[in-house]
């Protein structure tokens, strides 16, 4: 096993979709993410991060920093965890949908209850690649003011998407794998998740390959929350095959393994779509729980829609890896869209 620190309530709950599955046909399952825990407001980066803090720590570092959106989840959940383990945190936000500074709303709200040093970084006139840049180059440059200072920063890439990161999903796979059988006496089929870097996909495509025996591997639908270049596959397929060789196996993934789905997004990132907020009210009027309006609402609406088409053959095991994101709901009202 690949060391961690404990940082998120592990195993989370697998739960049944009791009125779903009747309604469409399917055994429907939900792999609760969204109480990674260990505030009401975890999610998915909670398991990247055990591993990327471990690691940060084992190198002697005393700070975090790392980049997203303004709402971002992962920037949010970084501070949680650095707060958790006594580490400074320092968060580039870049800013998509502007703020307000008298207002403040959902992850913003909580990254400075977390007390973490804010930077914004203006998106005007840039396009996202060159204002990951920008931030980066700023990044660097704090980090080594702050080794002049006495301190060692640990740089965490957007989403926590790299070979440590996404280990925490490899073993997340194998967890998921094992409740369904303690629990259900079953396997799963298929696996749906939003995706926005692709380290969560490359950690659960990982994990299949790793954890799955006699090629009896679920497939992986990852439906995507922003659009991607061409390369996308090809480049998670070699951060999984990166997470394989991290956990000792000479196991493979290639592109063709890899599912990504571009149709369920509509204008954007952080742009609701009525689709999405229509699967927001049926899940919460149907199942009782929350999706959010960036992410999970989104890739959920993919799955509802493989399903209403025919696409998986009926009576499957069909998991939904719920990836938390509720602070969403309480965002700015461009991204919160219109709900009710
Ligand atoms: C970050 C995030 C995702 C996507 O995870 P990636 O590893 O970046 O693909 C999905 N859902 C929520 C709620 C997230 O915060």
């Amino acid at each position: 096993m690949v060391k961690k620190v404990s940082v998120g309530f592990f195993p989370t709950p697998l739960q049944y979709l009791s009125n779903l599955s009747k309604e469409f046909g399917y055994n429907l399952y939900v792999k609760r993410d969204d109480f990674t825990g260990p505030n009401l407001f975890g999610g998915n980066k909670i398991r990247k991060l055990e591993y990327l803090a471990y690691d940060a720590i084992k190198q002697g570092a005393d700070t975090l920093i790392t980049f997203g959106a303004t709402q971002s989840n992962h920037a949010m959940e970084t501070a949680v965890v650095a707060r958790k383990l006594g580490l400074n945190v320092i968060l580039y936000l870049e800013v998509i949908n502007e703020p307000d500074p008298q207002n403040d709303k959902g992850n913003i709200l909580l990254d400075k209850i977390f007390g973490a040093k804010i930077h914004y970084v203006s998106m005007k006139g840039l396009t996202e690649q060159k204002a990951d840049e920008i931030a980066l180059k700023q990044a660097k440059k704090e980090k080594e003011k702050l080794k002049k200072q006495g301190h060692q920063a640990y740089l965490i890439p957007v989403g926590g998407a790299n070979v440590v990161g996404s280990t925490g999903f490899a073993y997340g796979y194998q967890e998921l794998k094992e409740q369904m059988k303690s629990q259900f006496k079953q396997q799963p089929d298929f696996i749906f998740h939003s995706s926005g870097t692709g380290g969560t996909a490359a950690g659960l495509i990982a994990g299949i390959r790793a954890f799955s025996e006699n090629g009896q591997e679920p497939r992986l639908y990852s439906i995507n929350v922003s659009p991607k270049p061409d390369t996308h596959a090809a480049k998670i397929a070699k951060l999984a095959t990166g997470v394989l060789v991290h956990m000792g196996s000479r196991k493979v993934v290639t592109a063709t393994d890899l599912h990504f789905d571009f149709n369920y997004f509509g204008a954007g990132y952080e742009v609701p779509t009525p689709q999405a907020s229509a699967t927001i009210r049926k899940v919460a009027r149907t199942e009782g729980f929350l999706l959010d309006p960036v992410y999970t609402a989104k890739g959920f609406t993919g799955m509802l829609d493989y399903l209403k088409k025919g696409r998986i053959p009926k009576n499957s095991n069909v998991v939904f890896w719920h990836t938390g994101g509720i602070s969403g709901l309480f965002a700015e009202k461009q991204i919160v869209g219109k709900l009710y």
